[in-house]
């Protein structure tokens, strides 16, 4: 069941606000749609969280706001850097519940890790999030807070600002490709309102933290709005990826409101092995699932998905497996990164051999198709992916069934 955003008696939260949302908590206090893009701009450009910092607003704006609206972000918990450069955040957001929020520098890019959910109610047999139980989704404050609280952070480190450099801060043909569907995600006054771009240091980001995405359909596509807007994050939709374990119907929904890159974790190439890894495919199978695919690519800013496949040791790692997995996918468009498996406790599996990874690689390869074997980046912080555990109050009881049967 959702959970609502904000009891009835709070002040809405202005940092999870989409401009459209905005413009209309704006016009209902008699102001002009510029305000909201101030106050917009204030919140995700300038990184501010107090109202009194806005300076080009009418001071008795300024003075009836926080009577009407809060700003309020999660609140760090801990920070840690891996000897790699890969940082780690834990954000608090309340009654006992953290997520973890990773960035992770690379040569040509900078990429932010975001979390969708606390914990992930699929359950996953590989995944550590999913071990963990479920509690809630996010807020769309909540996802869009832990980019807000990364750009801050990084701001202030000189190694990460050192690094950008490196990688392209305005990529003029990437904006123009943009689509016009996807509302007010390309705003209609663009660059031409006169503030330049911040300097972006997170370049690139992934849902791919802990939580399934396309399980909090609403707050993750606000969130994603406010990171394409020019007035918010400016990043092009090709720098957006949502990954998902495959939820069918919104991955549909998603084609039509906000189009990004697209991950798919597929893990088997047979529905057989698929409804034990990955058990939402015993509802929505893979014939379905690369159906839904197809159909998106249509949509996407990429004309190819990315397959995601992390490698099991003689779970699905075999020769015949990757024959398999190479007439599954037939002539779909994609990319396949394979993933070395991350151990957590008590999990029943082993990371496949190097050489087994080899192996695989070369039989996807040699059919053609382009395949990335993930560097397991931030080891030494548990910042690697599936890693990521944060801390769950698990409200489906799954870790306490683990639990007994363990001491079974
Ligand atoms: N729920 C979404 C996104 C979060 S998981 C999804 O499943 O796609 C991000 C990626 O990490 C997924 O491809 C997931 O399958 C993978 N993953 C989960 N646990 C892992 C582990 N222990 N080792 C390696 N990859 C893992
Ligand atoms: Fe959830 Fe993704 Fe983990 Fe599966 S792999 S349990 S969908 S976070």
């Amino acid at each position: 069941m959702a959970v609502p955003q904000h009891a009835k008696t709070e002040k809405p939260n202005l940092l999870g606000m989409n401009l459209a949302e905005m413009t209309t908590f704006f016009a209902d206090m008699g102001e002009k749609p510029f305000r909201a893009k101030q106050v917009f701009r204030w919140l995700h450009q300038g990184g501010v969280d107090s109202f009194d910092a806005m300076t080009d607003l009418a001071k008795s704006l300024r003075e009836k706001l926080p009577g009407v609206a809060t700003i309020t972000a999660p609140k760090l918990m801990t920070e840690q850097t891996s000897s790699d450069g890969t940082r780690k955040w834990l954000l608090d957001v309340g009654t006992g519940n953290g997520i973890e929020v990773v960035f992770i520098p690379e040569d040509d890019r900078g990429t932010l890790c975001v979390s969708s959910q606390v914990g992930c109610a699929l359950d996953c047999t590989f995944c550590s999030t999913g071990k963990q139980g479920f509690n809630r989704n996010l807020t769309s404050a909540e996802i869009i807070g832990q980019l807000w609280w990364a750009n801050k952070a990084l701001a202030k480190d000189p190694a990460a600002n050192r690094a950008s450099e490196r990688w392209s801060q305005d990529d003029e043909s990437e904006r123009s490709a943009r689509s016009t569907s996807s509302g007010v995600a390309s705003t209609a006054s663009g660059r031409g309102s006169g503030s330049a771009l911040p300097k972006r240091i997170v370049s690139n980001v992934v849902m791919m933290g802990m939580g399934e995405p396309l399980a909090n359909f609403d707050n993750v596509t606000t969130a994603m709005d406010i990171m394409l807007d020019d007035h918010g994050y400016g990043l092009s939709r090709r720098r957006v990826t949502l990954s998902t374990s495959g939820i069918v119907p919104n991955l549909t929904r998603l084609k039509t409101r906000c189009p990004v890159a697209l991950a798919v974790s597929l893990h088997a190439p047979n529905d057989k092995l698929r409804d034990v890894l990955v058990p939402i495919n015993q509802k929505y199978p893979l014939a379905e699932l690369l159906a839904a695919i197809r159909d998106y690519l249509e949509a996407a800013p990429r004309d190819f998905v990315t397959f995601e496949y992390v490698m099991l040791n003689s779970v699905n790692d075999s020769v015949q497996q990757a024959h398999e997995l190479v007439a599954l996918v037939g002539d779909l468009p994609c990319k396949f990164n394979l993933i070395p498996w991350n151990p957590f406790p008590e999990a029943p599996y082993q990371r496949s051999s190097n050489n087994a990874i080899h192996r695989f690689r070369e039989i996807l390869q040699a059919a053609g198709f382009v395949v990335t074997v993930r560097k397991t980046r931030g080891d030494d912080i548990d910042a690697a992916c599936g890693q990521l555990a944060g801390q769950v109050v698990d409200k489906s009881n799954r870790s306490r069934i683990i639990k007994l049967s363990h001491a079974a």
